[in-house]
């Protein structure tokens, strides 16, 4: 019996989806403009609607480039809870420490890990 985690969700990809949500769209529709550039979009959902074009692409990538950020800005409030460090012979370790000076001389490498608080009610 294997021990594997469970597979990474792209985080970018789950925040556009989230958003889009929020904003009352459907990240995972097709646009009917995309599907048949002759055809049309009418269903209040797509990611475009709210875009004046309707360029599904481009507003993709307005969601992406905004969840880019956002996932930047969190990443700057979190502070490692423990390390993963790996040898280049294969062995690797939790810790709660970072690595001792010079162990990267002697082919360690880390990476840190992190812990998300919950979010607080914001009303
Ligand atoms: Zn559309």
């Amino acid at each position: 019996m294997t021990d594997n985690p469970p597979a990474m969700i792209d985080p970018i990809e789950a925040m556009c989806r989230a958003h889009a949500k929020a904003d009352g769209l459907d990240w995972d529709e097709v646009c009917g403009l995309e599907a048949d550039p002759l055809g049309e979009c009418d269903t209040g959902t797509c990611i475009a609607t709210c875009y004046e074009d309707h360029d599904a692409g481009y507003a993709r990538a307005v969601y992406r480039q905004q969840a880019t950020a956002a996932y930047a800005a969190l990443r700057e409030t979190l502070v490692p809870v423990g390390w993963m460090h790996e040898h280049e012979r294969g062995e690797s370790v939790l810790s709660r420490k970072p690595m001792p000076r010079g162990a990267d001389e002697l082919g360690w490498t880390e990476t840190p890990l992190f812990a998300l608080p919950e979010i607080k009610d914001a009303d």
